[in-house]
Protein backbone atom coordinates (compact mmCIF):
# COMPACT_ATOMS: atom_id res chain seq x y z
CA UNK A 1 0.00 0.00 0.00
CA UNK A 2 1.11 3.31 -1.12
CA UNK A 3 3.12 5.53 1.86
CA UNK A 4 2.34 2.53 4.77
CA UNK A 5 5.00 -0.39 2.95
CA UNK A 6 7.89 1.95 2.14
CA UNK A 7 7.80 3.03 5.65
CA UNK A 8 7.51 -0.25 7.26
CA UNK A 9 10.57 -2.08 5.14
CA UNK A 10 12.57 -4.29 6.95
CA UNK A 11 16.11 -4.33 5.88
CA UNK A 12 15.63 0.16 5.80
CA UNK A 13 14.75 -0.63 9.50
CA UNK A 14 17.65 -3.30 10.32
CA UNK A 15 19.77 0.07 8.84
CA UNK A 16 18.13 2.27 11.57
CA UNK A 17 18.23 0.09 14.06
CA UNK A 18 22.17 -0.37 13.64
CA UNK A 19 22.87 3.42 13.25
CA UNK A 20 21.21 3.89 16.54
CA UNK A 21 22.82 1.35 18.20
CA UNK A 22 26.29 2.50 16.93
CA UNK A 23 25.63 6.61 18.06
CA UNK A 24 23.69 5.76 21.23
CA UNK A 25 26.34 5.74 24.13
CA UNK A 26 24.86 7.63 27.17
CA UNK A 27 21.65 6.80 28.40
CA UNK A 28 18.22 8.65 27.45
CA UNK A 29 14.87 8.78 28.00
CA UNK A 30 12.33 9.99 25.70
CA UNK A 31 8.85 10.61 26.11
CA UNK A 32 6.55 9.66 23.29
CA UNK A 33 3.74 12.12 23.44
CA UNK A 34 1.47 10.96 21.40
CA UNK A 35 -0.59 7.54 22.30
CA UNK A 36 -0.76 6.94 18.40
CA UNK A 37 3.09 6.49 19.01
CA UNK A 38 2.80 4.18 22.27
CA UNK A 39 0.87 1.75 20.45
CA UNK A 40 3.06 1.65 16.92
CA UNK A 41 5.87 1.51 19.18
CA UNK A 42 4.65 -1.50 21.40
CA UNK A 43 2.51 -2.66 18.02
CA UNK A 44 6.19 -2.74 15.82
CA UNK A 45 7.99 -3.77 19.09
CA UNK A 46 10.16 -0.76 18.75
CA UNK A 47 11.50 -1.00 22.75
CA UNK A 48 13.00 -4.19 21.92
CA UNK A 49 14.65 -3.07 18.67
CA UNK A 50 16.76 0.04 20.48
CA UNK A 51 19.48 -0.39 22.55
CA UNK A 52 19.57 -0.17 26.53
CA UNK A 53 20.61 3.35 26.84
CA UNK A 54 17.29 4.37 25.28
CA UNK A 55 14.59 4.68 27.40
CA UNK A 56 11.35 4.95 25.86
CA UNK A 57 7.84 6.48 27.88
CA UNK A 58 4.92 7.46 27.01
CA UNK A 59 3.25 10.57 27.34
CA UNK A 60 0.17 12.31 27.38
CA UNK A 61 -0.62 12.40 24.01
CA UNK A 62 -4.34 10.11 23.94
CA UNK A 63 -7.65 12.96 24.05
CA UNK A 64 -9.67 10.21 25.57
CA UNK A 65 -7.36 9.29 28.00
CA UNK A 66 -6.72 12.62 29.39
CA UNK A 67 -10.33 13.75 29.44
CA UNK A 68 -10.75 13.98 33.32
CA UNK A 69 -13.84 12.40 35.32
CA UNK A 70 -15.13 15.97 36.08
CA UNK A 71 -15.63 17.12 32.49
CA UNK A 72 -16.84 13.06 31.50
CA UNK A 73 -19.04 13.26 34.10
CA UNK A 74 -20.26 16.93 32.55
CA UNK A 75 -21.27 14.83 28.84
CA UNK A 76 -22.99 11.99 31.12
CA UNK A 77 -25.29 14.27 33.22
CA UNK A 78 -26.40 16.19 29.73
CA UNK A 79 -26.82 13.08 28.26
CA UNK A 80 -29.82 12.41 30.95
CA UNK A 81 -31.41 15.75 30.39
CA UNK A 82 -34.65 15.38 28.39
CA UNK A 83 -34.46 15.69 24.68
CA UNK A 84 -30.90 15.99 24.27
CA UNK A 85 -29.26 13.83 21.69
CA UNK A 86 -25.03 13.15 22.72
CA UNK A 87 -22.42 12.91 19.41
CA UNK A 88 -19.70 11.89 20.58
CA UNK A 89 -16.85 9.22 18.90
CA UNK A 90 -16.75 5.47 20.25
CA UNK A 91 -14.34 5.78 22.38
CA UNK A 92 -15.45 7.94 24.69
CA UNK A 93 -18.28 5.74 25.17
CA UNK A 94 -16.82 3.38 27.22
CA UNK A 95 -14.84 5.61 29.73
CA UNK A 96 -15.79 5.04 32.87
CA UNK A 97 -16.84 8.94 34.66
CA UNK A 98 -16.92 9.14 38.28
CA UNK A 99 -20.83 7.27 38.50
CA UNK A 100 -21.20 5.83 35.05
CA UNK A 101 -20.35 6.09 31.45
CA UNK A 102 -22.07 7.08 28.21
CA UNK A 103 -22.41 3.45 27.05
CA UNK A 104 -24.23 3.00 30.18
CA UNK A 105 -26.51 6.08 30.46
CA UNK A 106 -27.57 4.96 26.57
CA UNK A 107 -28.50 1.46 27.99
CA UNK A 108 -30.47 3.14 31.16
CA UNK A 109 -32.63 5.29 28.05
CA UNK A 110 -30.41 8.74 27.02
CA UNK A 111 -29.72 9.17 23.42
CA UNK A 112 -26.28 9.00 23.10
CA UNK A 113 -24.84 7.88 19.15
CA UNK A 114 -21.80 7.26 17.65
CA UNK A 115 -20.48 9.39 15.01
CA UNK A 116 -17.38 9.74 13.04
CA UNK A 117 -17.58 13.14 12.03
CA UNK A 118 -18.62 17.03 13.11
CA UNK A 119 -20.85 15.97 9.77
CA UNK A 120 -22.40 13.27 11.14
CA UNK A 121 -23.02 15.20 14.28
CA UNK A 122 -24.71 18.21 12.10
CA UNK A 123 -27.02 16.28 10.22
CA UNK A 124 -28.38 14.44 13.34
CA UNK A 125 -29.32 18.18 14.31
CA UNK A 126 -31.02 18.68 11.31
CA UNK A 127 -32.57 15.74 11.43
CA UNK A 128 -34.16 16.02 14.86
CA UNK A 129 -35.09 19.88 14.84
CA UNK A 130 -37.27 19.45 18.18
CA UNK A 131 -34.19 17.85 20.18
CA UNK A 132 -31.03 18.96 21.21
CA UNK A 133 -27.65 17.83 19.70
CA UNK A 134 -24.81 17.95 21.79
CA UNK A 135 -21.83 16.69 20.37
CA UNK A 136 -18.83 16.19 22.92
CA UNK A 137 -15.84 17.73 21.17
CA UNK A 138 -12.74 15.61 23.23
CA UNK A 139 -9.17 16.08 21.12
CA UNK A 140 -5.95 18.15 20.73
CA UNK A 141 -4.96 20.77 17.49
CA UNK A 142 -6.55 17.93 15.28
CA UNK A 143 -9.83 17.84 16.48
CA UNK A 144 -10.44 21.32 17.05
CA UNK A 145 -10.40 22.33 13.44
CA UNK A 146 -13.12 20.33 12.22
CA UNK A 147 -15.44 20.83 15.05
CA UNK A 148 -14.83 25.10 14.72
CA UNK A 149 -15.42 24.21 11.03
CA UNK A 150 -18.85 22.60 12.35
CA UNK A 151 -19.81 25.13 14.31
CA UNK A 152 -19.53 27.79 11.83
CA UNK A 153 -21.57 25.57 9.57
CA UNK A 154 -24.42 25.45 11.97
CA UNK A 155 -24.46 29.70 12.41
CA UNK A 156 -24.49 29.78 8.29
CA UNK A 157 -27.44 27.38 8.30
CA UNK A 158 -29.21 28.78 11.09
CA UNK A 159 -29.14 25.17 12.93
CA UNK A 160 -30.31 26.27 16.21
CA UNK A 161 -30.40 22.98 18.10
CA UNK A 162 -26.22 22.48 17.46
CA UNK A 163 -24.15 22.45 20.52
CA UNK A 164 -20.42 21.59 21.55
CA UNK A 165 -18.99 20.92 24.83
CA UNK A 166 -15.76 21.83 24.51
CA UNK A 167 -13.44 19.41 25.97
CA UNK A 168 -10.35 20.28 23.92
CA UNK A 169 -6.52 20.57 24.55
CA UNK A 170 -3.78 22.13 23.34
CA UNK A 171 -0.59 20.39 23.57
CA UNK A 172 2.61 22.63 23.63
CA UNK A 173 0.91 24.22 26.95
CA UNK A 174 0.83 21.04 28.95
CA UNK A 175 4.46 19.53 27.95
CA UNK A 176 5.17 23.04 29.03
CA UNK A 177 3.89 22.27 32.02
CA UNK A 178 5.05 18.75 32.43
CA UNK A 179 8.74 20.15 32.29
CA UNK A 180 8.17 22.52 34.77
CA UNK A 181 6.56 20.14 37.20
CA UNK A 182 10.52 18.49 37.66
CA UNK A 183 8.39 15.07 37.99
CA UNK A 184 8.89 13.89 34.51
CA UNK A 185 12.10 13.58 33.98
CA UNK A 186 13.06 13.57 29.83
CA UNK A 187 15.96 14.52 27.55
CA UNK A 188 14.13 13.93 24.11
CA UNK A 189 10.62 14.39 22.42
CA UNK A 190 8.88 12.36 20.17
CA UNK A 191 6.83 15.02 18.87
CA UNK A 192 3.22 14.18 17.65
CA UNK A 193 2.89 14.22 13.49
CA UNK A 194 -0.76 15.07 13.84
CA UNK A 195 -0.89 17.46 16.14
CA UNK A 196 2.18 19.10 14.55
CA UNK A 197 0.46 18.87 11.13
CA UNK A 198 -1.77 21.92 12.18
CA UNK A 199 0.61 23.75 14.45
CA UNK A 200 3.90 23.26 12.48
CA UNK A 201 7.32 21.97 14.08
CA UNK A 202 8.06 25.51 15.32
CA UNK A 203 5.13 24.41 18.25
CA UNK A 204 8.22 23.31 20.16
CA UNK A 205 10.49 25.26 19.71
CA UNK A 206 10.06 26.60 23.47
CA UNK A 207 11.25 22.79 24.53
CA UNK A 208 14.50 22.42 23.36
CA UNK A 209 15.34 26.67 23.74
CA UNK A 210 13.87 27.19 27.19
CA UNK A 211 14.71 23.39 28.42
CA UNK A 212 17.37 21.87 26.31
CA UNK A 213 15.25 19.15 25.65
CA UNK A 214 15.95 17.43 21.73
CA UNK A 215 12.62 17.26 19.86
CA UNK A 216 11.67 15.24 16.33
CA UNK A 217 8.11 15.22 14.85
CA UNK A 218 7.54 11.63 13.82
CA UNK A 219 4.73 9.59 11.67
CA UNK A 220 3.61 6.73 12.97
CA UNK A 221 4.78 3.84 10.85
CA UNK A 222 8.04 1.90 12.26
CA UNK A 223 10.39 3.75 9.84
CA UNK A 224 9.32 7.34 10.92
CA UNK A 225 9.53 6.39 14.65
CA UNK A 226 12.69 4.85 14.33
CA UNK A 227 14.28 7.27 12.35
CA UNK A 228 12.72 9.86 14.93
CA UNK A 229 14.87 8.04 17.38
CA UNK A 230 18.17 7.98 15.60
CA UNK A 231 17.63 12.04 15.28
CA UNK A 232 16.89 12.18 18.78
CA UNK A 233 20.26 9.88 19.83
CA UNK A 234 22.56 12.13 17.45
CA UNK A 235 20.77 15.82 18.40
CA UNK A 236 21.27 14.05 22.28
CA UNK A 237 24.41 12.71 21.71
CA UNK A 238 26.32 15.96 19.36
CA UNK A 239 24.73 18.04 22.58
CA UNK A 240 22.61 20.00 20.11
CA UNK A 241 18.81 20.14 21.40
CA UNK A 242 16.87 21.67 18.36
CA UNK A 243 13.89 20.60 16.54
CA UNK A 244 14.02 18.31 13.50
CA UNK A 245 10.85 16.70 11.51
CA UNK A 246 11.39 13.16 10.60
CA UNK A 247 7.70 13.49 8.78
CA UNK A 248 8.44 16.13 6.10
CA UNK A 249 5.71 14.18 4.19
CA UNK A 250 3.17 15.75 6.52
CA UNK A 251 4.77 18.55 8.57
CA UNK A 252 5.82 21.96 8.07
CA UNK A 253 7.61 24.74 9.83
CA UNK A 254 4.37 26.46 10.17
CA UNK A 255 1.48 23.93 10.22
CA UNK A 256 -1.66 24.24 8.41
CA UNK A 257 -2.17 27.92 8.75
CA UNK A 258 -6.41 27.47 7.29
CA UNK A 259 -6.86 25.45 10.14
CA UNK A 260 -5.29 27.46 13.04
CA UNK A 261 -7.62 30.35 11.87
CA UNK A 262 -10.53 28.02 11.94
CA UNK A 263 -9.69 27.13 15.07
CA UNK A 264 -9.21 30.11 16.34
CA UNK A 265 -12.06 31.90 15.00
CA UNK A 266 -14.79 30.14 17.18
CA UNK A 267 -12.06 28.96 20.33
CA UNK A 268 -9.99 30.95 22.40
CA UNK A 269 -7.63 29.37 25.06
CA UNK A 270 -8.84 29.11 28.62
CA UNK A 271 -7.48 26.21 31.48
CA UNK A 272 -8.25 22.65 31.32
CA UNK A 273 -8.29 19.74 33.06
CA UNK A 274 -5.82 16.94 32.26
CA UNK A 275 -6.28 13.72 33.90
CA UNK A 276 -3.07 12.73 36.07
CA UNK A 277 -2.12 16.48 35.71
CA UNK A 278 -4.61 18.53 36.70
CA UNK A 279 -5.86 22.04 35.46
CA UNK A 280 -3.15 23.89 33.40
CA UNK A 281 -3.44 27.37 32.12
CA UNK A 282 -3.98 27.84 28.95
CA UNK A 283 -3.85 24.28 28.02
CA UNK A 284 -7.43 24.32 26.78
CA UNK A 285 -10.31 25.60 24.16
CA UNK A 286 -13.67 27.22 25.19
CA UNK A 287 -15.86 29.09 22.59
CA UNK A 288 -15.51 32.72 22.24
CA UNK A 289 -18.27 34.54 23.50
CA UNK A 290 -20.14 35.41 20.09
CA UNK A 291 -20.35 31.82 20.02
CA UNK A 292 -21.88 31.11 23.59
CA UNK A 293 -25.43 29.78 21.72
CA UNK A 294 -23.43 27.10 20.57
CA UNK A 295 -21.50 26.03 23.92
CA UNK A 296 -23.33 23.53 25.95
CA UNK A 297 -21.96 24.47 28.98
CA UNK A 298 -23.25 28.10 28.98
CA UNK A 299 -26.82 27.04 27.51
CA UNK A 300 -27.41 23.84 29.67
CA UNK A 301 -27.53 24.01 33.85
CA UNK A 302 -25.58 20.48 34.03
CA UNK A 303 -25.06 19.22 37.54
CA UNK A 304 -22.63 16.45 37.45
CA UNK A 305 -22.23 15.97 41.06
CA UNK A 306 -18.47 15.48 42.51
CA UNK A 307 -16.17 13.95 40.98
CA UNK A 308 -14.81 10.15 42.22
CA UNK A 309 -11.62 8.84 40.82
CA UNK A 310 -11.41 5.07 39.85
CA UNK A 311 -9.61 3.53 42.67
CA UNK A 312 -6.35 1.56 42.10
CA UNK A 313 -6.21 3.06 39.05
CA UNK A 314 -2.62 4.64 37.68
CA UNK A 315 -3.85 6.06 34.47
CA UNK A 316 -2.86 9.94 35.64
CA UNK A 317 0.99 8.40 36.70
CA UNK A 318 1.46 6.98 33.38
CA UNK A 319 0.26 10.11 31.40
CA UNK A 320 2.84 12.05 33.52
CA UNK A 321 5.69 9.13 31.99
CA UNK A 322 6.20 8.18 35.93
CA UNK A 323 4.95 4.81 35.25
CA UNK A 324 3.93 1.76 32.85
CA UNK A 325 0.60 0.12 33.06
CA UNK A 326 2.76 -3.23 33.74
CA UNK A 327 3.15 -1.41 37.16
CA UNK A 328 -0.58 -1.00 37.81
CA UNK A 329 -1.61 -3.76 40.20
CA UNK A 330 -5.27 -3.87 38.29
CA UNK A 331 -4.09 -4.59 34.88
CA UNK A 332 -5.06 -7.71 33.19
CA UNK A 333 -6.82 -8.80 36.70
CA UNK A 334 -9.90 -6.45 36.99
CA UNK A 335 -9.06 -4.27 34.63
CA UNK A 336 -9.11 -5.42 30.79
CA UNK A 337 -10.43 -3.83 27.59
CA UNK A 338 -13.57 -5.57 27.75
CA UNK A 339 -14.05 -4.30 31.72
CA UNK A 340 -11.85 -1.17 31.78
CA UNK A 341 -11.67 0.72 34.94
CA UNK A 342 -10.04 3.43 33.63
CA UNK A 343 -10.01 4.93 30.22
CA UNK A 344 -6.40 4.07 29.29
CA UNK A 345 -7.51 0.80 28.75
CA UNK A 346 -10.44 2.03 26.81
CA UNK A 347 -8.51 4.08 24.00
CA UNK A 348 -7.19 2.29 20.82
CA UNK A 349 -4.55 5.07 21.70
CA UNK A 350 -4.11 4.27 25.51
CA UNK A 351 -1.09 2.67 26.98
CA UNK A 352 -3.26 0.24 28.89
CA UNK A 353 -4.75 -1.00 26.01
CA UNK A 354 -1.50 -1.52 23.70
CA UNK A 355 0.40 -3.44 26.51
CA UNK A 356 -2.48 -5.71 27.22
CA UNK A 357 -3.40 -5.89 22.86
CA UNK A 358 0.84 -6.35 22.50
CA UNK A 359 1.80 -7.63 25.92
CA UNK A 360 3.24 -11.05 24.46
CA UNK A 361 6.40 -8.82 23.21
CA UNK A 362 6.51 -7.15 26.11
CA UNK A 363 9.51 -7.19 28.36
FE1 LIG B 1 -6.12 2.31 35.02
FE2 LIG B 1 -6.64 -0.14 34.11
FE3 LIG B 1 -4.53 1.14 33.21
FE4 LIG B 1 -4.58 0.24 35.71
S1 LIG B 1 -4.59 -1.01 33.87
S2 LIG B 1 -3.89 2.25 35.01
S3 LIG B 1 -6.74 0.51 36.22
S4 LIG B 1 -6.65 1.75 32.92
Amino acid sequence: MKYVDEFRNADLARGLVRRIQRESKKPIRLMEFCGGHTVAILKHGIRQLVPPTVELTSGPGCPVCVTANSDLDKAIALARQPEVIITSFGDMLKVPGSYSSLQRARADGADVRIVYSTLDALQIARENPRKKAVFVGAGFETTAPTVAASILQARAEGLNNYYVISMHKLCPPVIRALLDSGETRIDGLICPGHVSAVTGSQAWEFAAEEYGIACVVSGFEPLDILQAIYMLVRQLETGEPKVETAYRRGVRSDGNLKAQELMMEVFEPGPANWRGIGVVAGSGLRLRPEYQKFDAECVFDIKPGPTIEPKGCICGDILRGVKTPLECQLFNKTCTPENPVGPCMVSSEGSCAGYYQYGNIQE
